[in-house]
């Protein structure tokens, strides 16, 4: 008889995926009360190494016994039907290999942690806990020990109880309801609530109110409030509507007294209570049908429907402002009457915006939101959501990709030029835009890719014909695209005719805005006071001790900041080289333009939009809305003022950072700050009725790359660009794959990046390997890097390569000389 067979039944194994980076699965022995119940895609908690549980995922059932080594037993099945599903489970696999990453580093960031239960789940004492006479003696020591924190992970636990797997100990006391686990969410969901009032019960019918009116003579004030109510709460008419009552600002703005009303509520006149509203939809909100489409709209609707005919891709170009959104919506409901599920991805930062209450409206209940500012509850309700046809409609950020659809109809990519779709830290290195295509491939679905300035890539598949080509060129409404003025900065700068950063012909334009009450939006893609802090004496530079960057100076925190670790420190007031007094700031961020521009422009309201000031969860939805009010004239801000912004009265864009962006030493800094300008240029004159015009100061008034933008020829500089992206063979003319070498010691990062270049080289041959050299900051967080960029024709197959690549790279990881030498592959870097 086999040793692993047991009265006659056979015992079964699973082979599952573990959150590690180990290229490999790992098998686990079935108990046998869970045998026949393990569904691939399915979780499972099992322990890893000595004392580590982890969830892993069932990929395979089978029932040979691992050969090397003695398979543990699966402590937990968590999932009945499975929460990954097989297509899933085939997407990680091709993207672990095309990424060269495993497939464990997938797994770990597609799951929203809730999803996962690890050894730094916690646990904490049930205060409800009601059966201590269930416990074992083992069990209530523990217990006392839980009670004595607030709360513990598995692996504190672990030590504290002097055990070496608490898993059991924790799923009795789970089971008798003595401790409660919870992954510990890093933001906690906080509902929007609103204050509302309404009359308490004994005056809640007309003629109470008027009894209370009459009694209430000697305190005008206090009447003027209840008179106020009557007006939005008319209970003569509708007794009922009392229970809804009102928004408590609805009675506290304006002439009406705060302290009265509060004297009210002490008197049992009125009642507050707080609403839970959702953060999207406001109050009042009910869902709306869609706007018609124009003539225009429509051609190009049904444009992108029969491209789809022949084609599984479609790019639609489309100018800002043109309507793009309008024909997405149209486009969805199409697919969702269909029976389709749809995922709309869009850019982190245009997530936050008015798009999602525009959605909200329309598709109300069936469209889930899927974002990295919601806490882990609500994105685990979603992934939930999809797997019980709850959600059809799933709107989210670049991470959306991992959701549980089965059945996609159509995947839209807006804004897919968009560098945020692709994902630096940590492996895998995934861009979500070329994912989708995949994904589509898999499921059958449409994959819509949209933008005013697509990629170079996208729009080269188009022309080739590999993808369909939609154009949409006017503006909804006859609104017209903005004009561009570029203010000569050397020229005003010998002219003298210069206030602080700004020329002085730059001010008079906004001053005219302001007179003409309209709005600006000024961008600066850099944030803080300024990047230097310099001593006039010496000529020391500030600069961050773990990194090879200076720090930068932050005003209103008096700090200086690396913007690479996150390292700060107090601003010195002499210079610690050869403490001088004289240390002068030098070049300027966003809160250095946004102090002169208070200097220059004294009447003028303005606000600072970047990631020093929307830290909090609620900040960047308030000054959003404070622009949108009219209560503000002025928004300056970084790339975050750039994207899907949609606002009446701005007629004014300025751009300070033209210079920097177009001379970054990147070979797609021009195709990044043809698309950055053109984005936030288009956030002016989106209505028909107020001309938009772009100011762009700059020291080079003559860079074609700017004529190119303000004649809007995206056609003309895309195809000087192809060429020469031809002539020196970069993408989409090859594909790329970056190593970044790292050790805490410069030599011995050197000696491997060096040592690894010539493995490569011996193969690929010296065209295809450039490098390795020190990137432009070439330390971070004390680790020394250095870059090899290897480029490779388009029509190789690069799966033998990669292979290769990886087993090169093992080779430099587990040599002894080499020992603590870090290597990053980065397919397809951007
Ligand atoms: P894009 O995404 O191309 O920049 P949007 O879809 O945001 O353009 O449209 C720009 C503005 O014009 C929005 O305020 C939108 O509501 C409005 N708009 C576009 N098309 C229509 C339409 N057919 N009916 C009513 N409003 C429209
Ligand atoms: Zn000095
Ligand atoms: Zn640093």
């Amino acid at each position: 008889m086999n040793a692993e067979e047991f009265e006659g039944e056979i015992t079964q194994f699973a082979d599952v995926i573990l959150p590690v980076p180990v290229p490999r699965l790992f098998t686990y022995r079935v108990p046998r009360e869970l045998a026949g119940q393990l569904q691939m895609g399915a979780r499972v908690i099992v322990q890893f190494g000595k004392t580590k549980i982890v969830t892993a995922l069932i990929a395979r059932v089978h029932t040979s016994p691992p050969k090397t080594y003695q398979a543990k037993y699966i402590l937990e099945l968590l999932d009945d039907t499975p929460l990954v599903t097989r297509q899933q489970l085939e997407l990680f696999h091709w993207m672990a290999e095309y990424y060269c990453c495993t497939i464990g580093e997938v797994m770990n960031v597609a799951l929203p942690s809730g999803l996962k239960i690890s050894s730094q789940s916690k646990v904490q004492y049930n205060p409800d806990f009601q059966h201590p006479e269930l416990l074992s003696d083992r069990e209530t020591e523990v217990l006392e020990e839980i009670k004595r924190h607030d709360s513990l992970t598995y692996d504190e636990l672990a030590r504290l109880a002097e055990v070496k797997s608490v898993y059991h100990l924790i799923k009795s006391l789970v089971g008798k309801q003595a401790i409660i686990v919870f992954e510990e969410v890093r933001e906690k969901y906080a509902p929007r609530v609103v204050r509302r009032l309404r009359l308490t019960p004994a005056y809640a019918t007309h003629e109470a109110a008027i009894g209370l009116m009459s009694s209430l003579e000697k305190f005008p004030k206090q009447q003027e409030i209840l008179m106020a109510y009557l007006r939005a709460v008319p209970l003569a008419r509708h007794p009922a509507a009392n229970q809804r009552g009102v928004a408590k600002t609805e009675l506290t703005g304006g002439e009406l007294s705060a302290s009265s009303l509060d004297t009210l509520l002490k008197k049992g006149v009125f009642e507050a209570w707080d609403q839970i509203v959702s953060r999207f939809a406001d109050d009042e909100g009910r869902p709306v049908v869609p706007p018609v489409l124009t003539a225009r709209q429509q051609q190009t609707y049904t444009d992108i429907l029969s491209q789809f005919q022949q084609h599984d891709t479609v790019l639609l170009r489309g100018i800002t402002g043109s309507g793009k959104t309008e024909i997405y919506i149209h486009l969805i409901q199409q697919a969702l009457e269909s029976g389709s599920q749809v995922l709309y991805l869009l850019p982190e930062i245009a997530l936050t915006t008015q798009i999602v209450v525009r959605l909200k409206r329309i598709f109300g209940e069936k469209v889930g939101i899927y974002h990295s500012r919601f806490s882990d509850n609500e994105r685990v309700e979603v992934w939930k959501g999809i797997l019980t046809g709850k959600f059809q409609f799933v709107v989210g950020v670049r991470s959306a990709i991992f959701l549980p659809f089965t059945q996609l109809g159509l995947i839209i990519v807006d804004e897919e030029h968009e560098s945020s779709y692709k994902q630096f830290d940590p492996a895998p290195r995934y861009h979500a835009r070329d994912v989708s295509l995949i994904i589509g491939k898999m499921q059958g679905a449409h994959v819509l890719l949209g933008s005013a300035t697509p990629s170079l890539e996208s729009y080269h598949q188009a022309r080739q014909g590999r993808y369909g080509l939609v154009e949409l060129l006017e503006r909804y409404a006859n609104a017209q695209l903005p004009d561009f003025k570029l203010i000569d900065l050397r020229a005003a700068r010998k002219q003298k005719a210069v206030r602080g950063e700004f020329a002085t012909e730059l001010l008079e334009e906004l001053q005219a805005n302001l007179d003409r009450h309209e709005q600006t939006i000024l961008f600066q893609n850099r944030r803080g006071y300024s990047p230097y802090l310099t001593c006039d004496d010496c000529g020391y530079i500030a600069k961050c001790d773990s990194c090879d960057v200076s720090l930068t100076y932050h005003q209103r925190d008096a700090e200086m900041r690396c913007h690479y670790c996150g390292h700060h420190e107090k601003v010195p007031r002499t210079c610690p080289a050869c403490g001088s007094v004289k240390m002068r700031t030098q070049g300027f961020g966003t809160e250095k333009l946004e102090e002169e521009l208070g200097l220059y422009l004294p009447t003028a309201r303005i606000r600072r939009m970047d990631l020093d000031t929307t830290r909090s969860k609620t900040a960047f939805q308030q000054i959003i809305s404070e622009f949108e009010e009219g209560q503000v004239d002025i928004l300056v801000g970084t790339q975050m003022v750039t994207k899907g912004l949609d606002f009446d009265r701005v007629s004014r864009v300025a751009i300070f950072d033209a210079d920097r962006m177009i001379n970054f030493p990147d070979f797609r800094s021009t195709e990044r700050s043809f698309q950055l300008i053109t984005q936030v240029a288009g956030r002016a004159g989106r209505r028909a009725d107020r001309q938009g015009l772009v100011l762009i100061q700059t020291a080079s008034v003559d860079h074609p790359l700017l004529e190119k933008i303000r004649n809007n020829a995206y056609v003309q500089y895309f195809e000087d660009e192809l060429q020469e992206r031809e002539t020196f063979l970069y993408p989409p003319f090859s594909r790329l794959i970056r190593l970044t070498i790292k050790h805490l010691e410069q030599p011995l990062a050197e000696k491997a990046a060096l040592r690894l270049a010539e493995m490569l080289t011996a193969e690929l041959g010296i065209d295809r390997v450039k490098g390795p050299e020190m990137p432009l900051v070439g330390r971070i967080r004390n680790m020394f890097l250095y870059d090899m960029l290897l480029k490779f024709e388009r029509s190789l197959n690069l799966k033998a390569i990669k292979a290769f690549i990886l087993e090169k790279v093992e080779e430099i990881l587990t040599d002894r000389a080499f020992t603590g030498v870090r290597v990053v592959i980065d397919v397809d870097p951007m």
